[in-house]
């Protein structure tokens, strides 16, 4: 059932990229009688990475109610962060500084995608179609492709992600900040261990003097959560100063990636370092899981405030507005919540100036609150992580606190609803 009102009836809407955001706004809008067109440059559909995100189930509550994912999309539910530390006496699985409470359900990265992209309208998806410039006009905005041909919508929505090309064009000024260090990701079937147990605790979080690793199950590509046949996803957060990053980021082709070296780009020699490097860094349990792991990949650190999510008729969703630091999980629902937002004000707005202010600022102030929690955790769990191994869960919790203010808003879906 859709919900469409005059506003959003027949509005032309342009979306620029069709992975998690991209999806999620064009369903919605479309839903609202929008005629959506969504540009998306990869050729085919988006290839799972294989790894994992974790989301608070209020969220996912939400985006059931609002027909975004399936009601029995497949997730585990965690209720610990168990961090632990290596030392000389716990080599194996690491001293156990704290069982933090938390309640996170983990999910698959493609089967949210997949749940999504199942709900846009065929028609209104367009693959192999690379945005190469975006312009804002008194009665519009303009969305060019590579092949010179142009579209004019009412408005344009830039979900294209962290290097977005519509958050460069509307704030050529700003440059993402690089954080010093970078995410090396992986993932592992679980039948691979021998011991795979160690992990059903919940969400295992290993510190060590520049970083952290974090280890936890997801659900395998299929959807299944039996145990035996789920995934062990996990990232480790690795300092690469920034004077050395274009060597680190250089791909097996001689090449350097800008902000990431996805799988098969990396090539063996820095595999084999990070792998050496975390056989001093973890206990000997995850040290040998990542070791047994290929086709790992990696993406710089960065963060970056906006200030604005919208000026004039094109707006930033999702990653290509504000985005954040991944320690938060909060990538993926940023999104989503963003599109949530925007079907909501333009489904109850008086006019589309009226509706995009109105997104504009709750928006903006929400993406970065997020970011700069994002940079309060990246500095407590990395930059300045104290050595959990002379700690217990008393102090943690004292640390945790001291250095880390939750902000409840940022979990909590956009509380207008936009029932389809
Ligand atoms: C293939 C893929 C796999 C991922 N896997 C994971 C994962 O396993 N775990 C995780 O936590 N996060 C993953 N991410 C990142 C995650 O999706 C984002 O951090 C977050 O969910 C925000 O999503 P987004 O849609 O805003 O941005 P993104 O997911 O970055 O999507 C941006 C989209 O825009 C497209 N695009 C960019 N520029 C243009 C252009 N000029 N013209 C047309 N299209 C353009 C890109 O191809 C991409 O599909 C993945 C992203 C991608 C693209």
């Amino acid at each position: 059932m859709s919900q469409s009102n005059t506003l959003a009836s027949g509005l032309k809407v342009g979306v620029v990229g069709g992975s998690i955001t991209g999806c999620a706004v064009a369903t919605l809008l479309s839903r609202i009688g929008c005629e959506v067109t969504l540009f998306e440059r990869s050729g085919e559909e988006l290839k799972d990475r294989g790894a994992g995100l974790g989301v608070p189930p209020s969220v996912i509550e939400t985006y059931i109610e609002h027909d975004l994912i399936d009601a029995d999309i497949p997730y585990f539910r965690a209720g610990t962060f168990v961090r632990r530390w290596r030392t000389p006496a716990e080599a194996y699985r690491g001293y156990l500084a704290w069982d933090q409470p938390t309640n996170v359900l983990l999910m698959n990265w493609g089967m949210l995608y997949r749940n999504l992209r199942r709900r846009v309208p065929n028609a209104s998806y367009r693959t192999a179609q690379r945005v190469t410039r975006i312009d804002n006009r008194s009665d519009g905005a303009v969305v060019a492709l590579t092949d010179g041909v142009q579209h004019i919508f009412d408005l344009v929505v830039c979900a294209d992600g962290y290097a977005s090309l519509g958050r460069h064009y509307l704030f050529p000024e700003i440059i993402p900040r690089y954080a010093g260090y970078v995410l090396w990701r992986g993932a592992l079937d679980e039948s691979a261990l021998a011991d795979a147990a160690v992990l059903e605790s919940g969400i295992h979080c290993l510190g060590y003097r520049s970083g952290h690793g974090i280890f936890y199950f997801v659900p395998n590509a299929d959807g299944s959560v039996a145990r035996g046949t789920r995934l062990v996803n996990w990232g480790i957060y690795v300092p690469v100063p920034a004077a050395e990053l274009p060597a680190f980021l250089t791909d097996t082709m001689g090449v350097i990636r800008e902000g990431s070296l996805p799988p098969g780009a990396m090539p063996l020699a820095t595999e084999r370092a990070l792998k050496d490097a975390t056989h001093q860094r973890l206990p000997s349990f995850y040290a040998n899981l990542v070791e047994r792991c290929e086709q790992t990949f990696v993406y710089a650190i960065y963060d970056c405030e906006v200030p604005a999510y919208c000026v004039g008729r094109i707006a930033l969703a999702g990653d290509a507005a504000a985005f954040a630091r991944p320690h938060s999980g909060a990538g993926a629902l940023k999104g989503m919540n963003d599109a949530v937002a925007l079907a909501d004000a333009l489904r109850t707005g008086t006019s589309l100036d009226a509706a995009l202010t109105e997104w504009n600022t709750a928006r903006t102030a929400s993406g970065n609150q997020l970011v700069r929690f994002g940079n309060q955790l990246g500095r407590a769990l990395v930059e300045e992580i104290p050595d959990w191994s002379t700690m217990n869960a008393e102090s943690m919790e004292r640390w945790f606190t001291a250095s880390v203010t939750i902000p409840a808003e940022i979990f909590r879906p956009p509380t207008a609803a936009t029932r389809t």
